[in-house]
């Protein structure tokens, strides 16, 4: 592979065609001008591209919704990082999964994870069977798969970890199983980004984002992405992805070309933070459990170490507090660098109760079965020094648990009863 064969994909300077992660991140899909040399890509806010006679244009694009530059080199960023021959971006995380699922004929049938993203498992149960796409869940799909499939199963879908119990399925077990029966099995990667795992290379054969969180990482961009290694995959969703019109504007895809220059750096980072959070967690009297599969309590600790860079854990963990849903709300209203809001994988860390928020919509019946308890907190763990972030959890874990207690007792014939 030379540089002038492959001008995109390969940077200019470097020593060899196959690189490591930094590398690529800082450098694939990111081509010097090669009119002024300028190292960044300029924003291409063109809508229409002119043609020098009918049906030729003078580059690659027409329209911008069909394909312009900033959008092609965050594909090809996405598709290096993924270890992919291809990848499209889409408007939001949510319309990646729209498109993949327009992508089946009527009648087909879907096997999903149970404990899926809120808005992914809003979408298989509310959007999907409109055009008569059945989806059928499992909490444990490992297991239960080979008895889930039926004639017209085209597609299993996994989040692993989940959220936001953080669970792990094994890509590979489950692939085995999939591909003997001629069925595609999608992961979203988003809790972990591909910094930390590539699904295509443990058998999945679409690797899904919500751009949104860690690829872009600064919570200022709404997007979404897929990655794969199929050709037919590459020209079904490149149709749709044109057809459908679900897609991002070209300064959202610079914007979030530019978050991903750093995402290892990110992920590194959160993990450190997110592993002293969780061992904080763990030794403390007033949480009943941690979810960190960084951690080698973790029930799945295997599957951590067999599919994670280095073992690592990522940024996102779950606990579930003394005191039920009270204490977990107090707890997120007492953090002072933690900001109580919904979404993760940004530089700055947030906590959210799911069972209230996120996952509020799905029946607490199917909730608590997939783990999803009322005095669940789920935690995204920033690049803020990991030192202040572990003293916050402790003092917001002291005013959520204990802070109450002592106000009982004084009320409790010890002290001044208000009138
Ligand atoms: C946020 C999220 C989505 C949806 O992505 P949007 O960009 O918000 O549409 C899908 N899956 C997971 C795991 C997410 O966290």
């Amino acid at each position: 592979m030379t540089f002038t064969e492959h001008p995109i994909e390969t940077p200019p300077r470097a020593p060899s065609p196959v690189h490591k992660f930094g590398t690529l991140a800082v450098h694939a899909g990111s081509p010097h001008d090669p009119v002024t040399g300028a190292v960044i890509e300029a924003i291409s806010l063109s809508t229409t591209f002119a043609q020098t006679s009918v049906g030729h244009p003078v580059g690659v694009f027409e329209y911008s919704r069909s394909s312009n530059p900033n959008r092609d080199n965050f594909e090809r960023a996405i598709a290096a990082l993924e270890h992919a021959r291809y990848a499209l971006a889409f408007s939001s995380g949510s319309a990646t999964t729209a498109n993949i699922l327009q992508s089946l004929a009527a009648g087909s049938h879907v096997i999903s994870v149970s404990d899926v993203y809120g808005g992914t498992h809003r979408y298989f149960t509310k959007v999907a069977l409109s055009h008569n796409v059945q989806v059928t869940f499992s909490p444990s799909i490992e297991i239960d798969i080979a008895e889930l499939i039926r004639p017209e199963t085209k597609l299993i879908w996994i989040e692993t970890p989940s959220n936001p119990t953080l669970s792990l399925v094994d890509i590979r077990r489950v692939a085995t199983v999939a591909h003997q029966h001629g069925i595609l099995v999608v992961v979203d990667n988003t809790f972990l980004s591909p910094y930390i795992q590539n699904p295509l290379d443990h058998g999945a054969d679409i690797v899904v984002h919500s751009v949104t969180k860690y690829i872009n990482g600064h919570s200022d961009v709404v997007m979404g992405a897929a990655a794969f290694n199929s050709s037919e995959l590459n020209d079904r969703l490149t149709f749709l992805q044109n057809a459908i019109g679900a897609v991002p504007s070209a300064f959202d895809c610079w914007l979030a070309h530019r978050g991903l220059k750093t995402l290892h750096l990110r992920a590194r980072e959160a993990t450190k933070n997110a592993t002293a959070v969780a061992h904080a967690l763990q030794s403390s009297p007033h949480v009943v459990a941690v979810n960190y599969p960084g951690l080698p309590s973790h029930p799945q600790y295997a599957v951590t170490l067999k599919q994670h860079r280095d073992g690592m854990g990522g940024g996102m963990l779950s606990f579930r507090i003394r005191g039920g849903h009270e204490a977990a709300e107090r707890f997120c209203q007492s953090t002072k660098i933690f900001t109580l809001a919904e979404s993760l994988g940004g530089v700055e860390s947030l906590v959210e109760v799911p069972g209230a928020m996120t996952h509020a919509g799905i029946p607490r019946e199917q909730r608590e079965a997939a783990g999803v308890y009322d005095d669940l907190v789920r935690v995204s763990c920033g690049i803020e020094d990991e030192y202040d972030l572990k003293a916050d959890v402790l003092q917001a874990l002291e005013k959520a648990v204990v802070g109450p207690k002592i106000k009982n007792g004084l009320a409790n014939g010890h002290g001044h009863v208000p009138a």
